[in-house]
Order: structure tokens, then sequence, then C-alpha cells
């Protein structure tokens, strides 16, 4: 049969008499057959379990078709048959798996591990709302739970359940698999483990449930609201349920082939991403033990299993459980994380390399690094804070286990599938090689004075312009100007990331045009973010700039010039229509704050221009560009880093000392705020702000101002600004997580 009697016979009638949403689950069904002969059965030795709380993974109808090379062929199908992939794209409802970067990361590095023929699972669980959907209502975000799962779709269910004990109680698990596909070559698989018992019904108003029935509540969202005890210990729930059934299925199957357990580190290789897998250290150890080996045998063998992967170094975002928590939650664990506690506290003095503190409280990052061979940082900046400051203790006892591995973005999502029109022009510029080798867009540069090839750079952006302003029209009903320059920030929300730098500039720029000081250019400015619902000041960033949104589009001096939009609910499926048709990359966290960013990446692939400071992967980039084709300032790491240990940064100093300054940041607090906004939001983001400012927006304020507005004026020279375009696309080439991939597997993993 051929492709098209393949569809049909799927569809069980004619394309032509199909609706869009019987083709979309023919052409899935046909993606599953199609994958499940391409599984992984070679019978390799070792094998790669990457296990995290999040994947990320975004629609897979189109991504999989590209990667079974079929793309093409299936649209022309449906041309053929009157109908249009990108409509029945839009059927398929985007797996709500992950939270941000961290996620969106994993799911990434699937398709690497795919693509390269390494034989590598992901494992994590199967939430079923996920991570919330967001909708605005009165300028605030309002949180609903995120239906992804149907009774047809990626999900398959096996026949691989385990019991799992916590304290008092057991519950069934059952594992799901997704087929992770690669570009021309083998399938992998994320296995999802979720309980039997879970109950959806028991969430009733936007996402609030009962926290304490693990029974019923277990999988139902990811990071459930940890600001009250119950809500942390459903996260240990969570963390050790996940856990838990990693460590099972991994000694399964190294079992099987032909592990004697003393041998482990050949068979499989954990990579434990973040700190939230952690307890697989203590639970593999625990399960070896009761399969007969020794405790220090069991040791041993865990600590040339596990590598971990360090992605903040944000003291807040490091976790740690209290010893009574984990009591309450999986007591059969304490005694085997007392006992690596003990083994620590016997060999070293230093109180800041322990495992559990005088508090009693656990640091979870603490036993990864004792207890994995490896530990990596993610961005070169990143690596070199962590064995510097943050973790510099224990790079003094462990120089050898700390590396960097700069994260890296699949270029058949983020390029290939986000970015057609893109991927046609340098297809037809230099063939189709950059595809399996990314290193090829640097070919590129031989067009670097060639207007004709600048033009269609230009036109090709224009177009993408085009396509988000009629996205938006249909989705938010607001008018934007394809000839503006589409100035871009979309993230999770928080502090560090100085979303709220970029409002204060938003203010400034709507006060210079009411004072008749108009942009050459008109400005859009773009913004996407969910805040976590129990941050305070994340909403109330949010809230700031919904107001500045509802206030500045709808005043007729300024809209012409200005106009700002917030994307509701940002996903990946936004982030694919988004990044495309971007000028200009905001990149604007604290320096040292931001491990990597990946979303740097993606930009920078798609020719858009990164306004950044020196921080996470931006130093990268600015090292392959040059300084003429990125726009940096703020303060540097080193600097920041001191000016932290000094604790002698005052944001009143700024305010009090600077009109400008001044000026904007009242604006907050303004009549004309408090018209569209709640005084209650605004007065506590003010307050924050000049009290506060933990993450020092108003020390980089002004230097952003200048190199912001100097960015717009650059943007008048087209032909200047496309050849920063091609220079940025031609240099992207190593952000590829199949760069990335590699290097975790000569470096750490060894596979094949
Ligand atoms: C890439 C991506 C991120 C990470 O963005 P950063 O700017 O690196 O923080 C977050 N969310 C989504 C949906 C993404 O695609």
């Amino acid at each position: 049969m051929n492709l098209s009697q393949i569809l049909e016979y799927n569809a069980m009638k004619k394309l032509s008499e199909c609706t869009n949403e019987e083709i979309y689950f023919a052409i899935l069904k046909t993606i599953k057959k199609l994958s499940e002969e391409k599984v992984n059965i070679s019978k390799s030795k070792k094998k790669l379990y990457y296990i995290s709380a999040e994947f990320l993974i975004g629609k897979l109808l189109s991504n999989n078709l590209i990667n079974l090379g079929i793309y093409d062929k299936v649209k022309k199908i449906l041309l053929d048959n009157g109908k249009s992939l990108s409509k029945i794209e839009e059927i398929e409802i985007e797996p709500s798996l992950g939270n941000g970067g961290l996620g969106r990361l994993a799911a990434c590095f699937l398709d690497s591990i795919s693509t390269l023929g390494i034989p590598g699972d992901g494992i994590g669980l199967n939430y079923h709302f996920g991570l919330f959907k967001q909708i605005f209502k009165n300028n605030l975000q309002i949180e609903e739970k995120n239906e992804w799962i149907h009774s047809i779709g990626w999900l398959n269910k096996t026949d691989i359940t385990y019991d799992i004990k916590f304290n008092g109680f057991k519950l069934t698990s059952r594992m799901y698999d997704i087929n992770i596909i690669g570009y021309n070559n083998i399938t992998n698989k994320l296995h999802l483990f979720d309980v039997e018992t879970v109950n959806e019904d028991i969430v009733k108003h936007g996402i609030d449930f009962n926290k304490k029935d693990i029974k019923e509540n277990l999988t139902l969202f990811l990071y459930p609201d940890d600001s009250d005890v119950e809500g942390r210990l459903l996260r240990i729930y969570q963390q050790y349920f996940m856990v838990s059934n990693a460590a099972r299925y991994i000694l399964d199957e190294s079992i099987d082939r032909g592990s004697n357990l003393y041998d482990l580190y050949d068979y499989a290789v954990i990579q434990i991403n973040d700190t939230h897998p952690t307890m697989i250290i203590p639970e593999l150890i625990r399960l070896l033990v009761e399969k007969g080996l020794e405790i220090i045998d069991a040791i041993e063998v865990v600590s040339k299993t596990c590598a971990y992967t360090n992605h903040t170094i944000l003291a807040e975002a490091l976790e740690t459980w209290p010893v009574d928590y984990i009591e309450k939650v999986a007591p059969q664990i304490m005694p085997i994380i007392k006992e690596l506690d003990k083994i620590i506290k016997n060999k070293y003095k230093d109180e800041s390399v322990y495992i559990i503190d005088e508090n009693n409280i656990i640091h979870m990052a603490n036993i990864d690094i004792h207890y994995s061979f490896s530990v990596n940082g993610v961005a070169s900046l990143h690596t070199d804070i962590l064995k510097n400051n943050e973790l510099n203790n224990f790079y003094k006892i462990y120089p050898e286990k700390f590396n960097n591995k700069t994260n890296g973005i699949t270029f058949r999502r983020w390029l290939m599938h986000c970015n057609p029109l893109l991927t046609n022009l340098i297809e037809n510029l230099i063939g189709d090689g950059f595809k399996e080798d990314a290193e090829k867009l640097q070919d590129l540069i031989q067009y670097i004075d060639n207007k004709e090839v600048l033009n269609n750079i230009l036109d090709v952006k224009r177009e993408n312009k085009i396509q988000l302003k009629n996205y938006i029209r249909e989705t938010q009903n607001i008018d934007l100007d394809e000839n503006s320059i589409f100035d871009i920030q979309i993230k999770r929300l928080h502090e560090y990331k100085r979303q709220q730098m970029n409002a204060l500039y938003i203010i400034y720029k709507y006060l210079k045009i009411k004072n008749g000081i108009i942009p050459k250019t008109p400005i859009t400015v773009i913004f996407g973010a969910k805040a976590a619902p129990a941050y305070i000041i994340a909403k109330d960033i949010i809230h700031l700039i919904l107001c500045l949104q509802e206030l500045i589009n709808n005043d007729n001096d300024v809209n012409k010039y200005l106009k700002v939009v917030m994307i509701e609910n940002y996903n990946v499926t936004a982030a694919e229509k988004l990044i495309p048709a971007c000028d200009v990359s905001e990149q604007i966290s604290l320096a040292s704050k931001e491990a990597s960013g990946t979303g740097n990446m993606k930009f920078m692939l798609n020719g858009a221009l990164t306004l950044g400071t020196e921080d996470g992967a931006n130093v990268e980039i600015h090292n392959l560009v040059g300084d003429d084709n990125i726009f940096i300032f703020g303060e540097k790491s080193d600097k920041v880093i001191e000016i932290y240990k000094e604790g002698k940064y005052d944001p009143i100093d700024f305010y009090v000392k600077d009109k400008e300054i001044k000026e904007v940041v009242d604006f907050i607090v303004s009549d004309k705020l408090m018209e569209v906004g709640n005084q209650e939001n605004l007065i506590r983001l003010y307050k924050e702000i000049i009290r506060k400012d933990w993450f020092m927006t108003l020390l980089d304020f002004k230097e952003y101002c200048r190199m912001k507005d100097k960015v717009f004026n650059e943007y008048e020279d087209r032909e200047k600004w496309a050849k920063r375009m091609l220079i940025n696309i031609s240099k992207a080439g190593y952000f590829s997580s199949d760069r990335t991939i590699e290097q975790y597997n000569k470096d750490i993993w060894k596979l094949i």
C-alpha cells in the first residue's frame, strides 16, 4: 500500500470525505504504526535513562511526520484531497507535561537522542492536567486545569505495573509510553508513570483539589502549590512515586539484558535532570540491598550509574526537604539517606557539603553531587559559577566530576517545523545538509554581501510577522502593525528574568511619546509568561503588563507608535508562532542568574537579534556572533556576585537620585494605571521595586533603555540588520541539541 492508501485505510473512508478530525486520527494511527517499526530492538548492552519531572514535548503530529520523512508527502496527499495539514494540526492538544526551559530541554534531548540512534528512554509522570492553563480576566492571571489526555492520542497503555509502597498504604502504578521518533532514525520511548486510582473528578474549581487524597490526586498536576505542608508532602509523594517506578523499571530491564546488578553501570546510565528525581539514588540503593547486595556495594554501584545536571544557582530553587516529611511519605528510604549522610560527615568537616543539616533538612542537590559520577552545568558561564562560587566546596572535593554541557535545541522543531519559509530559503542556498549537520549553516556566510539574499531574509521575516499578526487578531482580538518592530520576551515569569524591566521601558517610551518624542519605526512589545500560582510578585508583574496593554493600546496618541501584547497561555505551540516573527529577542536576566536559557537560541536561529545581558548562553552567542551582531548591556556577573556578597544594593538610591527612574517607577501607581488596574497589586509591586528589587532592575535600567533605543535606531538600516540576521542564523549551528547530546554521550554516557 502507498501512503495515500494507508491513510485511507486508517480513516476507513475516502480522505476527501473525511472531516479534519477524522484525518487527524488517521494520521495519528499511521504515525504510530510507522514509528513502532523503528523501535530500537538492538540489544546493545548499555542504555540511557533520562529521568525528569517535566517533558515539555509540544504537539507531536507535524514533528513526527518530519522525523519520519513523510511531512511533504502527507501535506501533498491532503492538498490533493482538498485538506490543509495546518488546519489538521490545530486539532491536536498540546500535552501539558512541563513548565518551562527545563522541560523543553528534556524534550529536545529526547528528539536528539533518537535522531543520533542512541538507545535511551525518558522517564517521568503522566500528569492529567499538567501545568495550569492561563486565562486573563480583569488584567489578572487565572488558572484552570489543562485537560489534554483523550482516549485516542499519543499515549500507549502498557502492561507494566508496580506496587509502590508509601507509609501505611500501597498504590498500583501503570506505565504509559509515547514514541519518540528520531529524524531518519530509531524510535525510543518516553515512559510516563501514572497511578491506577487517579480521579480527575476531584478537581472542581480552577485548580483546587483535596491535597490529602494521594490515591486520587497523585498525578493530577505538575508542581502542585507548595505554599502549605500538604502541598509540599504531595510533591514528595509525586517524586517518590516517579523514582520508585523508574528504579524498578531500570533494574528489571538491566537484569533482562544480562546485568548481575554488581555491574549495573555497564547496563544503565541514569541522567538526573535537576533535583526532582534525586530520590532515585537512595531508592536504587534500597532495592539493591533488598536484592542481596551489601549496602556499601550498592552505594558504589549506584554512584557509578547516576549523573546529575544542575539547572540553577538560585538558592531558593535548590530543593530541600525536612527529614520529617520524607519520614512521613517514604520512611523506607530514610535509613539510606541517613547512611549516605553519615559517610559524608565521617569524611568531611565542612558543613556546607553535608546532606542533612543541623536543622534536620535534607539538601537534595548534595545527595546528587556526592553520589553521582558526573555533575554538569548547562552553559559555560553557569558551570564556571558552579565551580568557583555556588558549589566551590564540592568542586574542591570532586574536581573531576564537574563538566559543562551547553544546552541546545532541536532544529527539527525550532527551524524546520516552525519556520518553513526560512528553512526553504536556507535549503535553496546551501542544500539540505544542515538538517543533519547544523554546523553547515555556516555556509550561509558566503551570501553576506548578496543583496537579493538579504532581501529574501527580510521578506521571510515580514511574512512571518504577518502570520503572527493574523494569529493574534484571531485569538486575542488585538491588531498589530507588521511594519513595526516586533520586540519579544517569552519565558516563565520570574523576577530574575526581569520582565518588570521591560515593562518599565514601556512606561519610559510611553511617556516619551506623550511628550512628542516619536520612534522612527513603531514598536510592538510582546510578552508571553505564566506565573506560578503562589508567586505573588510574578502575578503582580503580569498585572502591570496587562494594564499597560489596555492603557496604551487604547490611547490613540500612542498606539500608532507603541503597542503591547501579552499572549494568553504561553506554551510551545505559541512559541512556535512567535519566534519566527521576532526582530528583537529579549534576554535580559540579571547576569549570573539565568543558567543557560534556550529561548535565546531559538530566536537566534530564526534570525532575531539578541538584546541581552552577559548571562547564561548569551555569553556564548556573543562569542559566536561578535560584538557587532548582538546588543549587550548591563552589569557583568562577577560584579553582580560581588554586590550580593557585600549586600550593598539598595534600589531606593537609584529611585531617589535619578529623576527619570523615579518618574517611570511612580507611573506604576499613577491615576492612569489605577483606572485600569488594582491598587493592591500595583502598590505592592511598586513597593517591591523601590524597597527590595532583589534582582537589581534599577541597577541596569538606564543602560537597558539606552541600548534598547540604540537597537531600534539600528533597525532603520535594513541592509545592515539583514546582514546581522544572516550572521546569527549561520552561527546558530552550535546550539543544536544534537551537538549537546553528542557531548553528553562522549563524556558521560559512553553509549554505542
Ligand atoms: C524554550 C521555551 C522555554 C524556555 O525559554 P527561556 O527563555 O530559555 O526561559 C520556556 N517555555 C517554552 C514554551 C519554550 O518553548
